[in-house]
């Protein structure tokens, strides 16, 4: 019985195994380390995950979704083909997909995982992504946060056995900065900052509004099929440039090839940059170090290639950034190692592993200006180190009052109003004079996540507590164990045919987005492989002619 590590990405998501005290990527059906985030349900009620979902979500987008993460621990339901999906059951097609992969891969059941999430998730989003991992069949115990599997990854890659390490990923929408101290075993997150409208996306825009400046037009006013064709060739040209100094596209049949380099690239981008350089010093001021302290500058997700990052970051800290690996799989392989210490593999040394609580958790006080509207008194504020018990006193607002109304909230704003509010205790007091009562609030909040709250009136000697593991999105075990049962009849598509499955459903989006020759050129590859595909049942040679169709559709997307 093998423990994976997972990386439940938002674009793409990946497991590894630590292997004979090797960390060991897991390969999906198309042989790809990195598995696309999308699920898509069939006409027959079966599941495409991956690279088909990916697809699909052009030529069925009505059954198709990508990027939930963003959604996990919220109410938001996703209506496909008539089935209503959370974003946590969406979640778990991904995790059973990884998890029959490893499993094939390895000759072993998998019962457990170590899952990344974002170091700023909250509660509900951590209760969800631990819920994905259930109704996967799969226990997880333990979620690590992706900045210290970063710092751990990076420090074994690395061979540096002790640093402090600034984790810069930067994915598709979003950028996440953290300081991160690795010293006598034990990993330490010491601050976390980010932008969640900030990412990779944000130049392709760049890129095809700039096109479409070139050529006199507007990109807004482009119909959606325009816009996603020119996004997906900004896209390549974006990728193109991470390995050479040009590149560049042609939009439309006839069109006139658009030029780029990574120096125009650099100057467009830069409101890009200035937004990336507040992420930064905020997480670095907040961590009470300076550049000179940080031993590593580690580069973490598809957007962290760029060269344009590279140069920015160096100029902005005066410090190169290492890419310690590929900053895909960093993450992945950090889980990884996680979960090769929950083996308790004897190759991998134990370690100690702290976390920080990334949002500020805190009750309500009067607010004497509009009493309707009370302000927000921190207990624990954010990047504290976990596990944390903080108490603050407090005293009665006016003269008499019976009684107090204690509010627990997460979140950065003044306003109580503007946070979540997590719960509530309602205690009896002694009635006093205004500020002569004396209660304390002592919130006590652990590395599982799980927050207790104690309210003592101190003059009479009267305790009452609460522990918060219920919320909006908290469903009870027996619904649990039903849903997991109901997500069992879902069938995901088997991994013999997906390569076929893969030409078929990229064919169909290409055969959607072109028109003319590049059309005709579509069909004719399909009509050629299906025929081909009649007339044989030998695997290999199935293969072949996929990646046969594969390298038509590479030519004509160009
Ligand atoms: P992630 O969410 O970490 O998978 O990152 C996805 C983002 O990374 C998307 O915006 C991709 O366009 C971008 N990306 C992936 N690979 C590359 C590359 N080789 N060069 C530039 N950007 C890339």
């Amino acid at each position: 019985m093998a423990i994976i590590g997972i990386d439940l990405g938002t674009t793409n998501s990946l497991a590894c195994a630590c292997r004979d005290g090797k960390m060991v990527l897991i390969p999906n059906p198309l042989g790809e380390f990195l598995t696309p985030s999308a699920v898509s349900v069939g006409e027959d009620g079966s599941i495409y995950v991956g690279a088909v979902a990916k697809e699909r979500l052009v030529t069925h987008p009505g059954v198709s979704v990508a990027s939930f993460k963003r959604f996990m621990g919220t109410g938001r339901v996703f209506c496909l083909e008539g089935q209503s999906f959370t974003p946590q059951e969406l979640s778990s097609f991904i995790l059973r997909q990884l998890r029959e992969d490893a499993e094939r891969f390895l000759g072993e059941e998998v019962t457990e995982a170590v899952i990344s999430v974002p170091a700023y998730f909250n509660d509900n989003q951590r209760y969800a992504t631990k819920q994905a991992g259930k109704l996967a069949g799969i226990h997880v115990e333990r979620l690590v946060n992706e900045p210290s599997a970063a710092a751990l990854s990076a420090s074994r890659i690395s061979g540096r056995e002790e640093g402090c390490y600034l984790i810069f990923d930067f994915g598709g929408g979003t950028l996440d900065v953290s300081v991160v101290d690795y010293f006598d075993n034990v990993i330490e997150i010491i601050a976390v900052s980010g932008d969640n409208r900030l990412g990779g996306d944000d130049f392709d825009r760049l890129i095809a509004e700039k096109f479409c400046e070139t050529r006199g037009m507007v990109y807004d006013e482009l119909e959606a099929g325009e816009r996603a064709e020119l996004l997906r060739l900004a896209e390549k040209c974006k990728r193109g440039l991470t390995v050479q100094k040009q590149a560049e596209f042609i939009y439309g049949a006839g069109g006139e090839a658009f030029h780029l380099t990574n120096v125009e690239l650099a100057e467009m981008g830069q409101k890009i940059f200035e937004r990336i350089g507040q992420v930064v010093s905020g997480a670095l001021s907040d961590s009470g170090r300076t550049i000179e302290e940080i031993d590593e500058v580690v580069l973490v997700g598809g957007s962290a290639k760029m060269p344009a990052i590279t140069f920015y970051l160096q100029a902005y800290l005066g410090k190169k950034p290492c890419v310690i690996g590929s900053p895909d799989e960093i993450v992945a392989v950090g889980a990884g190692i996680y979960a090769g210490i929950k083996e308790r593999r004897e190759e991998i040394k134990d370690l100690v592993l702290t976390d920080i609580c990334p949002f500020t958790l805190g009750t309500n006080v009067v607010n004497y200006s509009d009493r309707s509207n009370p302000v927000m008194s921190p207990v624990i504020e954010r990047n504290t180190i976990l596990p944390s018990s903080r108490t603050r006193t407090y005293t009665n607002s006016y003269d008499g009052q019976a009684h107090i109304s204690i509010g627990i909230y997460q979140g950065e704003s003044y306003y109580c109003s503007e946070n979540i509010e997590l719960g509530r205790i309602e205690m009896d007091i002694l009635p006093k004079k205004k500020g002569e009562a004396c209660f304390s609030v002592t919130f006590t909040y652990d590395i599982n996540g799980i927050l207790e709250v104690e309210v003592a009136d101190l003059q009479q000697n009267k305790k009452l507590w609460k522990t918060l593991t219920s919320g909006s999105v908290r469903v009870s075990e027996e619904e649990i164990e039903e849903r997991i049962k109901e997500m069992r009849d879902y069938k995901l598509m088997p991994p013999g045919g997906i390569r076929t499955m893969l030409v078929q459903a990229r064919g169909e989006r290409l055969f959607r987005q072109f028109l003319g020759r590049r059309r005709e050129a579509v069909a004719a590859v399909m009509e050629q492989f299906q025929r081909a595909l009649l007339e044989t049942q030998n695997d290999q040679q199935i293969i072949k002619l996929a990646k046969e169709a594969e390298a038509a559709f590479d030519a004509l997307e160009g």
